[in-house]
């Protein structure tokens, strides 16, 4: 064993989607030691001074083995251990660089940088993953305002204009009804909004 100590790896650029998400650089790995046969470490990610997240690795010249605990609000702690395969290219004035094979099923990509959800992916599967969660609550939301709306007697389409308060309603419920579908549908319209711009470039 050698080679690569414990870094401080930070990812420079990442765009808004992925700001949110811890990010492996591989140029950096590299420069803290990685990928010169076996070689153990540690990355960290910090926002303003406090600690985001930490993940152990174990590198080979051709492989990444990232460890870590996956925290997610209100669900048991998850041990995690990943297996990253990892290419060299030749480079045009010479020397050779390494990249990450996307680990994700079906995708196998070649990138320099890697993002971490759960797991680590490229950008580009990250951004699938992200579009198909949002796009479930988007889809409960308009559901529930659906839901509102048929007991509030009004015309389906969370586009369709407010109706009036149905005879034999009491105010209250009429005022309550009215503004939980309010709030429903401003959520899916949100959403849908969302669902339009967000476009992985690459
Ligand atoms: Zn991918």
């Amino acid at each position: 064993m050698g080679g690569a100590g414990s870094g401080r790896v930070r990812c420079s650029g990442s765009k808004a989607e992925t700001g949110d998400y811890r990010c492996l650089d591989i140029r950096m790995l590299r420069r803290d030691g990685a990928f010169e046969g076996e070689g153990a470490g540690k990355v960290r990610w910090r926002r303003r001074g406090v600690c985001r997240g930490e993940v152990a690795y174990l590198s080979g010249t051709e492989s990444l083995t990232l460890g870590y605990t996956y925290r997610r609000a209100g669900a048991p702690l998850e041990d995690i251990v990943q297996h990253i395969r990892v290419e060299w290219s030749e480079c045009y004035l010479g020397g050779k660089r390494p990249w990450f094979l996307c680990p994700e099923d079906g995708c196998g990509k070649r990138v320099a940088k890697l993002y971490g959800a759960r797991v680590f992916l490229c950008r580009q599967c990250l951004g699938l993953t992200y579009a198909s969660q949002r796009e479930g609550e988007t889809d409960r939301a308009v559901r529930r305002a659906e839901r509102l709306r048929e007991q509030l007697g009004w015309h389906t389409g969370i586009l369709t204009g407010d109706g009036g308060k149905p005879k034999g309603m009491h105010f209250t419920t009429f005022f309550r009804l009215r503004q939980e579908q309010e709030y429903y549908r401003q959520k899916a319209l949100v959403g849908l909004a969302e669902k339009m711009k967000f476009l992985p470039d690459h």
